[in-house]
């Protein structure tokens, strides 16, 4: 099993140290464990769900140590990004480059409309803000920093019905994703934790079923994470992810450039 987006105590909404999390993944069955907490961001206002910058080197070193004391455990250091051009320096010349990470992971968890700026968790009720997330989560990708696209369908959390405007968000996304090449990610955080009540019922928040469906018409890659905020969760989700995408005949990426296999 494999899992590329595991988070630590450093982003403030997560429990444990790296060290916590390998000897969790090893115990189940683990064999590659990618690091993606969430990254700092030099400047900007969205800092309290993120470790400061200050906090880097210790995550890098502390990964660093894990691969040293787990040799039979692949542990990948990554960070989950939001994206704004002006950060592309910083995570090309900083993250890339000066702390050597193995990938970058794109998580838009905030998007810009009309000039300010917007949750993605909180603020897409409607086709406007809907349609808003979808061109800016598509900007995102088109950076070309990032190795897959973490919860696409987040927009499952407050935009409860699927209707047409959904259909078109996640046609938008699923055809960039092929276009660019870039694997969406089935997040196991959302599958086992993010239940949500809504007129047809009871769903997982994300991932979306009828998102997931379009994407196996459309042959994108995919790839099943955790997204584990607790040592405990670090397998969350990754059987039922897989599945999932059995089921519909989703293929999984493969990653072996960021030195998974
Ligand atoms: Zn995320
Ligand atoms: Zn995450």
């Amino acid at each position: 099993m494999k899992n590329y987006h595991t988070h630590t105590f450093r982003c403030k909404h997560a429990v444990g140290e790296v060290d916590d999390y390998v000897r969790a993944a090893a115990a189940k069955g683990i064999t590659v464990l990618g690091f993606a907490d969430h990254t700092p961001l030099p400047g900007h206002p969205w800092s309290s769900t993120r470790m400061s910058c200050g906090e880097l080197p210790g995550y890098v070193q502390a990964i660093e140590k894990a691969q040293e004391e787990y040799p039979e455990l692949t542990i990948l250091k990554g960070m989950e990004c939001e994206w704004a051009p002006e950060l592309n320096s910083f995570y090309q010349d900083v993250l890339l480059g000066e702390y050597a990470l193995d990938y970058l992971v794109l998580g838009c968890h905030f998007f810009y409309h009309q000039g300010s700026v917007f949750s993605s968790h909180l603020d897409i009720h409607d086709a406007e803000h809907l349609a808003a997330y979808t061109a800016y989560l598509i900007e995102c990708m088109e950076s070309g920093l990032f190795a897959f696209v973490a919860h696409p369908d987040l927009f499952g959390l407050t935009y409860l019905e699927w209707d047409q405007n959904t259909e078109a968000a996640a046609k938008d996304i699923i055809s960039a994703a092929k276009e660019l090449n870039l694997p969406l990610e089935i997040n196991g955080h959302g599958l086992k934790n993010r239940p949500i009540d809504t007129p047809q019922g009871r769903r997982p928040a994300y991932p979306w079923l009828p998102f997931w469906e379009l994407a196996a018409e459309q042959g994108v890659s995919v790839v099943v994470n955790s997204d584990a905020h607790h040592p405990g969760q670090v397998d969350q989700g990754l059987r039922e992810g897989r599945a999932l995408a059995e089921r519909l005949g989703l293929k999984l990426a493969v990653l072996s450039h960021l030195g998974g296999g």
